[in-house]
């Protein structure tokens, strides 16, 4: 591995955790191929569910011969999890099981993965190479406040920064005074946590007068588990000093580390030789060119422990296939800026959250923390948007803060055109789990239920 020799933009070497992401297409390709019709032989032997959907549509692994044939298996969505929970997809047996991680969604009962060893080897190569990807060396110090635990935030950066050799705080999320003064006092270069999280981190120091880019040393920060927008990345950097990555992923499918940014910004590369990526139509299920958005859709090439065939994530993105010119062959998706489940329409316009961030992040006197409730009221839905108000507008007073309450209106309507109610609330009282605000409250959806 070490031997590789592909050029990158930079001409700097290639680390040889990133080899696979600049495989020439042909052996790209290969690769998936054999991976694919091992782990559907593999789920069919194992997964009752999957078999018997295979069954269905007469269906049988040997039918897979190139890559194209994927779109002849069955897809599979969460409700699947729910459905046989807990352990109803589990292929490789429990003597082969080294960890549970559970998706932090807080509706429900939590799906369950199963993961085995080699599963965790997976997860770790993604983060490693988000890791490469960023610019990050073993010299590095690294905090992860992400949550430790059952959600995959926190363990998956800590396996894969330890993993490649950085220095590893394993803070998890809370106490931010805490997160402040270890930052400072090690010389924290690198934070990985949610964006949300990370601009309560900011708040917090700027109360305690602290200017970020003269005394901390952040040089990197890895961002993700939710939606977040340009604006936002701008802020943080302009706040901090630091470069901000975007890094994806989800439980079912690894946990971090299914994709990452490169420094020309230019979407995230997934890393397709374990998680091959398809982009379906989410109302007829047919599979989209390259470059139209859809809803993206998971088979994880190399995983035993929940092999996951055709995964519908409900992430709605596009695939980009056009070369990147850091020279990664590995295709890349747009940012992920909405979850299908977090389209919203109302009065016939469709609204998703980021347009309302994008709004909010023009006023300074509110914070980038949020929840849309939409009511059904008669005829016409009320649209109200709760909001987090900076500390400063919250002790400048009543008069004040109607001003603040016009603002983020036009804001709101500039951005999405919809007349909205705005609820100012105190800082950080926004429900959060795991440190991810829910975005989107839709009391019509809940009273359909
Ligand atoms: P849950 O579905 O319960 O939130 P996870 O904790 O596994 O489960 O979160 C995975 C989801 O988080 C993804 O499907 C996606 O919607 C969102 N997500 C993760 N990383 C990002 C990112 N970098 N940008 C946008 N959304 C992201
Ligand atoms: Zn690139």
């Amino acid at each position: 591995m070490s031997n590789f020799t592909y050029a990158t933009d930079t001409g700097s070497p290639v680390h040889p955790v990133s080899a696979l992401d600049y495989l020439p297409l042909p052996e790209l390709r290969a690769l998936q191929l054999h991976r694919l019709r091992y782990i559907v032989a593999y789920a069919y032997e194992r997964v009752p569910l999957f078999r018997r959907r295979c069954d269905q549509r007469g269906v049988r692994p040997e039918h897979i011969r190139t890559l194209a044939d994927i779109r002849l298996l069955p897809f599979s969505m969460k409700s699947d999890l729910r459905d046989e929970y807990p352990l109803g997809l589990q292929a490789a047996p429990m003597e082969e099981v080294v960890r549970f991680q559970c998706s932090s969604g807080t509706t429900g009962k939590p799906i369950v993965i199963p993961n085995t060893w080699n599963d965790i080897e997976v997860w770790k190569n993604g983060v490693m190479r988000c890791l490469a990807m960023g610019g990050v060396t073993p010299h590095d110090i690294v905090q992860v406040a992400y949550g430790y635990g059952l959600f995959t935030g926190g363990l998956g950066l800590h396996y894969g920064a330890e993993g490649y050799g950085c220095a590893v705080l394993p803070i998890s999320g809370g106490n931010t005074d805490r997160q402040l003064m270890l930052m400072k006092d090690l010389g924290v270069t690198t934070i990985a946590c949610t964006p949300s999280y990370f601009l309560h981190i900011i708040d917090e120091g700027h109360k305690k007068g602290i200017d970020f880019r003269k005394e901390m040393k952040l040089r990197h920060g890895f961002f993700g588990a939710e939606p977040w927008t340009e604006e936002m990345r701008g802020k943080i950097e302009e706040y901090t000093g630091l470069v901000a990555h975007d890094i994806y992923g989800l439980t079912e499918i690894a946990g971090p580390g299914v994709g990452g940014d490169c420094c020309h910004r230019t979407g995230l590369h997934i890393f397709e030789d374990h998680f091959y990526p398809e982009i379906i139509d989410p109302e007829t299920l047919e599979p989209l060119p390259d470059g139209e958005q859809g809803e993206l859709v998971f088979t994880t090439l190399d995983r035993t422990g929940c092999p996951m065939i055709r995964y519908r994530t409900r992430d709605l993105t596009r695939i980009e296939a056009t070369p990147c010119p850091c020279g990664r062959t590995v295709r890349r998706i747009a940012r992920i800026n909405a979850r299908s489940d977090d389209m919203l329409i109302v009065h016939g316009v469709n609204l998703f959250p980021s347009q309302v961030e994008s709004g909010l992040l023009k006023v300074p006197e509110v914070l980038p923390h949020y929840q849309i409730v939409v009511t059904p009221t008669g005829a016409l839905d009320t649209l109200e948007v709760k909001v987090e108000i900076a500390p400063d507008a919250l002790a400048a007073g009543e008069a004040a803060r109607a001003g603040v309450q016009r603002h983020v209106a036009a804001a709101v309507k500039s951005v999405t055109g919809l007349s909205a109610t705005i609820t100012l609330v105190e800082p950080h009282t926004l429900p959060r789990s795991e440190g991810k605000i829910r975005r989107v409250v839709d009391l019509r959806r809940e009273k359909a239920v």
